[in-house]
């Protein structure tokens, strides 16, 4: 999916929704994964979300990483520090596209 990456480049979160049934399509595609439309806008999502499950990492101590659900999607992302509850409310601070073009996404407590 092109234009996914070509904002995450910038450092936008953007997510394909399907023009005719309003489906999110994550992860990203090129067609509807609900009815087989190719016709997908990008859009913008509320950047707040929830913590649901995370684990430190014990590597860098400043990573932690955790599984965040944002308007009925769920992303990987490293959690900043705070206070790392189930539940918590977050909030997508950063993302792009690291030096071996791989999707990151950054979160911080709200
Ligand atoms: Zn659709």
């Amino acid at each position: 999916m092109k234009e996914y990456f070509d904002f995450l480049r910038r450092g936008k979160f953007r997510i394909p929704i399907c023009n005719d049934c309003n489906t999110k399509i994550w992860p990203p595609s090129n067609t509807c994964k609900n009815c087989y439309s190719k016709k997908i806008r990008m859009s913008k999502l509320d950047p707040r979300g929830r913590l649901i499950e995370y684990s430190e990492s014990f590597i860098d101590k400043n990573k932690n990483l955790g599984l965040v659900e944002i308007s009925g999607i769920r992303i990987i992302g490293i959690i900043n520090e705070g206070n790392m509850n189930h539940g918590s409310l977050v909030k997508l601070t950063r993302c792009g596209l690291d030096n071996n073009n791989s999707p990151y996404y950054e979160f911080s407590f709200a």
